[in-house]
């Protein structure tokens, strides 16, 4: 079974292992983060690695395997799932006793 991280985990995974498989002679590239965007068939969420440009080392490269190997090996929450979950809960919530609030007076 896959292992779950976070997309905290996984950004920095991948940032980790970017750095250990890096060209040596480049300086300039770094392993994008991740970000969570509408999958293109099934309309569930995905994953997504917006790609760096291409340099003359072939770090494009790195990153694409490093990112396959990595999704292939772990399920990465949904950013829903995260701390921004609690966030949005308690926007939710303000919005909703305010919504109540709002109705209470007009009685
Ligand atoms: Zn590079």
């Amino acid at each position: 079974m896959k292992k779950t991280i976070t997309a905290t985990e996984a950004a920095d995974l991948l940032r980790r292992e970017f750095e250990r498989l890096k060209p040596a002679g480049c300086t300039t590239c770094k392993a994008p983060t991740p970000y969570w965007g509408p999958g293109i068939r099934s309309g569930a969420g995905y994953w997504y690695l917006r790609m760096i440009a291409p340099c003359s080392f072939g770090c494009s490269r790195v990153i694409s395997k490093v990112w396959s190997d990595l999704t292939n090996e772990h399920e990465i929450r949904r950013s829903d799932e995260e701390s921004g979950q609690n966030r949005f809960k308690r926007a939710v919530e303000e919005r909703g006793t305010g919504a109540k609030k709002k109705q209470f007076s007009k009685r």
